[in-house]
């Protein structure tokens, strides 16, 4: 059985691609096969499990756009993880799928080619953009459920109003089995009570779960994409590698849990 995660907020810089990688590794590290894909035309997940965009002739855009055999770009990584990535090219999928018929549904059919490619996976990770875009949308419509990662600053919870809409609008009309697995605490300073307030005004705003532990913030965190490596093999024993493992750890429970019956409550 497939987990399909998104990991989705629109706002940029909360950690969404640092978590989508160094997920993948602890999951890896755990034994599990793990797909992650890039959905952001920055691609900088691509670039930080330490392949160059620039060099690529096919990636994502292809797939979602063209119809290409997603087994066409899949990547092994040194991570240990496969990577669907992306280029710039993945800015035009956006205005390309605008007017097509059942671009909601691109990523899901892409999940399913690589079923019936049997090559399968014990998860995979969305790397969503920072917009609730038509690509947003897709990997919202391909997952079982969606994370989302929150710097807890003032402000910050802003747009996850917003955000959960889109959520409701997916469950309504593309994917009725999605769920919300919960927000994420990053680049958390539990030093300061003003982090554990925001989360806490936001989780009971909102009734939204928080997954635990807070990923703390660390200059570690910086120096990875440079080695093309996640933070869990350039910087093994530190705080922010081993709070992504427990996370890790905990999201495999979360995935053995029975689903919800829609409609029953
Ligand atoms: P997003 O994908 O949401 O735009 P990124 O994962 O690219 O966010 O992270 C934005 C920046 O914050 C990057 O420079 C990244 O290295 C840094 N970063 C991510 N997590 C942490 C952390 N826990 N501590 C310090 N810096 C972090
Ligand atoms: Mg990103």
């Amino acid at each position: 059985m497939t987990t399909t995660l998104a990991i989705a907020n629109q706002k940029g810089g909360v950690a969404k691609t640092t978590t989508v990688a160094s997920l993948g590794a602890a999951l890896a590290e755990l034994g599990h096969s793990v797909l992650l894909v890039d959905l952001d035309p920055q691609a900088c997940l691509t670039f930080s499990l330490g392949i160059d965009p620039e060099d690529l002739e096919l990636s994502v855009h292809h797939v979602l756009t063209k119809g290409l055999d997603p087994t066409e770009v899949l990547i092994e990584t040194d991570d240990g993880v496969d990577l669907v990535p992306a280029t710039i090219e993945l800015a035009r999928a956006e205005a390309e799928l605008l007017t097509r018929t059942g671009r909601e549904h691109v990523l899901r059919s892409m999940i399913e080619a690589l079923e019936e490619a049997e090559v399968d996976y014990d998860w995979i990770l969305l790397d969503c953009p920072p917009s609730l875009g038509v690509l947003t949308v897709a990997a919202l419509t391909a997952a079982d459920g969606v994370l989302v990662p929150l710097q807890c600053e003032t402000l910050s919870h802003r747009g996850v109003g917003q955000l959960l809409d889109t959520v409701h609008d997916v469950r309504r009309f593309t994917n009725r089995g999605l769920e919300v697995w919960g927000v994420l605490p990053t680049l958390y300073d539990g030093r300061t009570n003003h982090a554990r307030t925001v989360l806490e005004t936001i989780s009971e705003t909102y009734d939204l779960e928080v997954v635990e532990p807070p990923i703390p913030k660390t200059i570690k965190f910086a120096e990875a994409p440079a080695a093309g490596r996640s933070i869990l093999a350039t910087s093994r024993s530190s705080k922010g590698a081993q709070a992504y493992r427990e996370v890790a750890g905990n999201l495999v429970a979360r995935s053995q849990r029975p689903k919800v019956k829609k409609g029953k409550r």
